[in-house]
């Protein structure tokens, strides 16, 4: 283990957590409630992490929500569907420590700091597993009521913001606008109103009332300080920290929690375990130290080559800050009618409309030859332009340079490199499944994952529809990750475990930085978010408590 003490400052704390995002603010909270003093250290200037980029939607199935709602949820029907899920990749202890915890760390954080949540209006992500949610108007999801960003005061500008806009609506108020298929339908009135009145919504307000219950709570919190390594023996007891003001050593007497997020950042643990080459659509600052540090002090790592993913695309010239591309994702475009993804053999190899996660695995699969479906991309018709948006580009607007346009489909092979004839059986084969309804080879359109992101108005099939009207579109999809979910193992109080199954005294972790407790699965809106949470707070207690359960 690393040992080196040494450098200009000194100081100590019962409970150093490493990162900010969503795992590190919870995890902070919960040290400090439990009586620890707590510092955390972030290497950006900002704090929220990826979160404040995000829905802001958390999957707890037997939330509180769900009951006000009416609607309860039952333990064994969320646990059976998790296990489908996690197809025995998971260790059953973890998600039922999830399922025992997770409704009470939502009351603690509801009752303990600004943050409101509300029902979530999505369905579970794969209603094909026995247990799942999925009936109209259900969800396991709770998101995030608006947030007053004038709570926060001067330390406003440590709150991390989204390079997508802030939406200052809720969950439910945006499906009321139908605002998902139809922006045009937002209330923009109240939507400028809230906007200058300082409110944030989604991922910014969970960010926000998180980062406002640290500040409350007066937790030292120390930004553009990055942790490179972990100090101590048999047991972790400190870190060195590279900080803007120079290099410290911080002891912590209590346990040291890694929230550092996932390493998708890192070029060399992307190749080895990935492949490929991505933009994240995540904080530039994780860039693998937390996997680093746990591998150097002996942790089990696992989960490897496993992430939260997505198909994407990017506009030429569009940055979310200097230098780095805006990651754009398709979540609503793929699935609606008039509309093919195609690979190189100018063939379908996926259902569209099928939860991201699951496309980014099929877009990650190889053979001898590489990435079978790589390149891909998103092929459109005049009538899916006159219907739907595609990105920021409205319906009846100009197709801009990237979204390139040709007169037949001849002509889109042919620009593209793939083949003509293939293409023309491929969009026949499809054309024929859309006037039947059925898409016999993919089922697409057939999940309510599909249906909560398809046009209710075409029919039969909400997401079918021809590809026959020209001009045709075609813009390429790029696999990106919304977080690696490799890792050092932990148990069920976030302890990280050596390969004896033994836990490697006072270091714990918590969110994309750990091994997901869900293996290889998502399992629905809120699906890496809920399980940060949860686990950071739990990391958080035992930390304070030296090691035993809060
Ligand atoms: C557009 C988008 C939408 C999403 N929507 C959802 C959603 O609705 N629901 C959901 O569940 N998930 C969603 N996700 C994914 C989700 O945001 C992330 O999985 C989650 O926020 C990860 O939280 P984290 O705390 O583990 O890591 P991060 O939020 O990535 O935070 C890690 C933090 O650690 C800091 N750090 C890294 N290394 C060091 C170091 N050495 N020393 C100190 N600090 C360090 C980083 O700077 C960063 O602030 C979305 C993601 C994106 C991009």
């Amino acid at each position: 283990m690393a040992a080196e003490r040494s450098m200009a400052r000194s100081s100590a704390a019962d409970v150093v957590v490493v990162g900010g995002g969503v795992a590190g603010l919870c995890a902070a909270i919960a040290a400090h409630d439990a009586g620890a003093q707590t510092v955390l250290l972030e290497a950006s200037a900002l704090l929220g992490g990826t979160a404040s980029w995000s829905g802001g939607a958390i999957w707890i199935p037997m939330n509180h929500c769900m009951a006000r709602a009416g609607r309860p949820d039952s333990r064994e029907r969320a646990l059976e569907y998790m296990q489908a899920c996690a197809q025995g990749e998971s260790p059953s202890e973890l998600l039922n420590t999830y399922l025992d915890e997770g409704p009470g760390v939502m009351d603690f954080l509801e009752e303990s700091t600004p943050l409101q949540f509300e029902v979530g209006t999505m369905p579970d992500y794969y209603d094909q597993y026995p247990g799942a949610v999925h009936a109209a108007g259900e969800s396991r999801s709770i998101a995030p009521a608006i947030f007053d960003t004038n709570r926060l005061g001067a330390q406003r500008a440590l709150l991390r913001r989204s390079p997508y806009g802030t939406i200052p609506f809720s969950f439910e108020e945006f499906s009321r606008f139908q605002a998902i298929l139809h922006p045009e339908r937002i209330d923009f009135e109240l939507m400028t109103r809230r906007l200058q009145e300082g409110y944030v919504g989604w991922g910014e307000a969970l960010s926000a009332g998180l980062l406002a219950a640290v500040l409350e709570r007066h937790i030292d919190v120390r930004i553009n300080s990055r942790v490179l390594g972990l100090l101590g023996g048999r047991a972790v007891d400190g870190v060195h920290v590279q900080a803007d003001e120079g290099a410290y050593d911080l002891e912590a007497r209590r346990g040291v929690i890694l929230c550092t997020g996932g390493f998708e950042w890192d070029e060399a643990l992307v190749a080895e375990q990935f492949g490929v080459h991505w933009t994240p659509s995540t904080v530039e600052t994780n860039r693998g130290d937390g996997w680093r540090m746990a591998e150097r002090v002996g942790a089990r790592l696992a989960n490897r080559g496993v992430c939260w993913g997505w198909p994407t695309y990017l506009i030429p010239g569009e940055e979310r800050s200097a230098g780095l591309p805006l990651v754009r994702t398709t979540l609503v475009e793929r699935g609606l009618p008039h509309s093919i993804i195609v690979d190189a053999h100018a063939d379908r190899f996926v259902d569209e409309s099928a939860p991201y996660h699951r496309i980014l695995k099929v877009l990650l699969e190889r053979d001898d030859q590489g990435f079978r479906h790589l390149p891909a991309w998103q092929i459109f018709d005049q009538q899916f332009r006159d219907k739907y948006a595609f990105g920021p580009v409205a319906p009846g607007q100009p197709a801009p340079p990237w979204m390139r346009r040709f007169d037949s489909l001849a002509a889109l092979a042919s620009g593209l490199g793939i083949p003509g004839e293939a293409l023309a059986r491929t969009v026949g084969q499809f054309n024929e499944a859309a006037r039947q309804g059925r898409d016999a080879r993919f089922g697409r359109g057939e999940s309510a994952y599909a249906r909560f992101f398809a046009d209710p108005d075409n029919h039969p099939n909400p997401s079918l529809g021809t590809l026959a009207t020209p001009p045709f579109y075609a813009v390429e999809v790029l696999p990106s990750t919304i977080g690696t979910c490799a890792g050092p193992e932990i148990d069920t109080r976030g302890r990280v475990q050596r390969p004896s199954g033994e836990v490697i005294p006072g270091l714990y972790a918590a969110g994309n930085v750990a091994a997901a407790i869900s293996g290889p699965a998502y399992f629905g809106p809120g699906g890496t978010i809920g399980p940060a949470m949860v686990f950071g707070v739990l990391a958080g207690r035992a930390a304070a408590n030296g090691g035993q359960d809060g």
